[in-house]
Parts: C-alpha cells; structure tokens; sequence
C-alpha cells in the first residue's frame, strides 16, 4: 500500500505472482479480504457482458450491485444507469471482478417514463450534453419525438441539441421550416450525413469541448453510424432499418458507455419507440418551451422569463 493517510494506490499479487497496481485516492473501510475503494467509476450498462462493467482508467470491472445500492426514496427502474458514478470495491482474488457498493448523487439525469414497466426510467446520469438525433427521412422525421426529448434535456438541466442525419437524402419544405423553428428558439441543430460526412467534423468538435453527452433516437437513426463516423475504431454494428425496427432481431435494452480514442465519454441508449416526459406537470409544460412563451399569456401575467434566451426560468 503506497500513501499514507491517504492511500494512492494498492498493488496486488494474484497467486500466479503477476501483480497489478490499482491508483486509488479513496479508501473507505477493510471488509475481510475485500477494500472499499476508490477511485469513483464511471459506467455503462453493457447488456451482452452482463453483469455490469464500470470502465476507471481503461480497466472493465465486473461488478455485481450490493443491495442498498438499490433501495431508493421513489421507486425506479433502474436505480443505476450509465453514467452514474460509483465506488466499487475490488475481489482481491480476482481483481476483474468487484461490487458496486454506493451511487455519488449525480448533477445531471435525463429520466422518461417507461410505460412498460410502468417506473421512472434514467437513461443517462451526469452528462452535459443531450443529443437527439432523428433524420430527414427513413425512418420518418419524428418533430414531436424530438419536441419531447428536448423537453426532458432542459427538464434534467442538461443542454439539449439536435443532431439531423441522413440529411444526403433530401430534406423537404416542411422540414426546412420545423428545423427553422428550432433555431429560432435557440436550440443548436447539427445536419449531417454519415454517408458524405457533412457536418461531422463540426459535431465531432462540439463534442470534444463539452463532458459526457448522450445520443437518444429512434432505432435506424444512425446513431451507431454516427458513433463510427467519430471514431473507426469503435466498429459498433450498423444494422439495416428493417431488421432494427424488428425487436427480435435489435435487442440490445441498455444504455452502453462508449470512450473514443480521443478520450470523450458517449452514451449510446437503444432505440426507443416513444418518449414519455416524466418530472413535470402539464401547466408547468409552458414555461419549458419558449416558443410557447411568445404565443402565451405568460408575459403578461409578469412571469419572470428572458423572451431572447432559450432557458427561461
Ligand atoms: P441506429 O439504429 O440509430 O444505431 O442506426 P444505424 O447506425 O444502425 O443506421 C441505420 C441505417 O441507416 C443503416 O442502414 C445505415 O447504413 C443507414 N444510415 C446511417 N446514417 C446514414 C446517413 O447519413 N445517410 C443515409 N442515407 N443512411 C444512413
């Protein structure tokens, strides 16, 4: 154990003598044979590797949850999600292996209902930057799939965008205008094409000056498109739109944290069907969206709201 009262890190020595550091600046308390330590994780949902794996320091830790870790005020589906921050502690035995032993309260989570499972749903925790990404067609241009995620980005104080794919297949007038609107009230749009690689490069630097971000869209957006378009070497498999939109086939129902290779942190969620804002209630709904500021009587009953800005508490 190197450190003094505080520990930096713990080296182990498994039994075939092969021995690994692990950088630590936290450490909690002994349990046995098993360390509550730090450093914090951070994690995505990876359903094919189940159970879970928080990547810290490009180490993958298989981490089984510790039952309180679960037990929260109101019921949700899923009391972790990608994106959380943990302290895991590692199976001295096989330091592959660990337990998530407590959730750091999060400064951002984007939540929708989930009418399935009738519970709040988090698809990302922690993020900066919400992408909902949506095309010009194939599948349909969804504005009000859109309108709600955007919705949900403000609600979770995260800054919602929108990413407009496929664009190399034409975009109609009504398009044309739905997107004008958008840009009128201050919402950034980045049109882009994985098949000519327009606007790429731009979203790519955007990303790149913001934190962890995360891409909600319907299944056969191009999300995984777009993910490889920003780094090769992620190779996420792009399916054609008819098998994606075949639940049999497209399975894949958690969030999964992605790292390119220059080191940016991406959320990539499943296609979902629909998006059911959660958190709000529907005579708050106004004051989320400006655009219904400018035709409301919001102003007039003296609400304290900057008609210029795109956040208007
Ligand atoms: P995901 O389900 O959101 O991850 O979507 P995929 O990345 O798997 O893409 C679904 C389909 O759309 C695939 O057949 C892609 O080749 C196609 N696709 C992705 N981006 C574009 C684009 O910019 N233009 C066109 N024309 N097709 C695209």
């Amino acid at each position: 154990i190197e450190g003094e009262d505080k520990i930096k890190s713990i080296t182990i020595k498994n039994e075939n003598g092969k021995s690994e550091k692990i950088e630590t600046d936290y450490i909690l308390g002994f349990f046995g044979l098993i360390m509550k330590l730090g450093p914090i994780a951070e994690w995505g949902l990876n359903l094919e590797k189940n159970p879970l794996a928080p990547c810290s320091d490009s180490r993958l830790i298989e981490c089984r949850i510790k039952g309180k870790v679960l037990s929260e005020k109101d019921r949700s589906y899923n009391p972790i999600a990608p994106g959380d921050r943990v302290f895991i502690s590692i199976d001295l035995q096989s330091p592959d292996k660990g337990w998530i032993l407590e959730k750091k309260k999060r400064y951002s989570a984007v939540r929708r209902w989930n009418r399935k499972r009738q519970a709040i749903q988090t698809m990302a925790a922690n993020i900066e930057l919400l992408l909902a990404v949506t095309t010009v067609k194939s599948p349909p241009f969804r504005p009000r799939f859109i309108d709600r995620v955007l919705l949900a980005g403000e609600l979770s104080g995260v800054e919602p965008v929108i990413i407009l794919n496929k664009v190399d297949l034409g975009k109609n007038d009504q398009i044309v205008k739905r997107i004008n609107y958008y840009r009128k009230i201050n919402y950034r749009i980045f049109e882009c094409s994985t098949v000519t690689g327009e606007g790429l490069e731009n979203l790519s630097q955007n990303l790149r000056n913001k934190g962890m971000s995360v891409l909600i869209g319907q299944s056969g957006v191009g999300k995984s498109s777009i993910l490889n378009s920003l780094d090769k070497s992620l190779n996420r498999s792009v399916g054609d739109i008819s098998s994606k939109h075949d639940r049999g086939v497209h399975t894949t129902r958690f969030g999964e944290m992605i790292q390119t290779t220059s080191g940016q942190l991406i959320i990539d969620t499943p296609g979902i069907r629909e998006f059911q804002v959660t958190d709000i209630e529907p005579h708050e709904l106004r004051l989320w969206y400006s655009c219904l500021l400018y035709t409301s009587d919001a102003a007039d009953e003296g609400l304290g709201v900057d008609l210029g800005g795109r956040r208007i508490i």
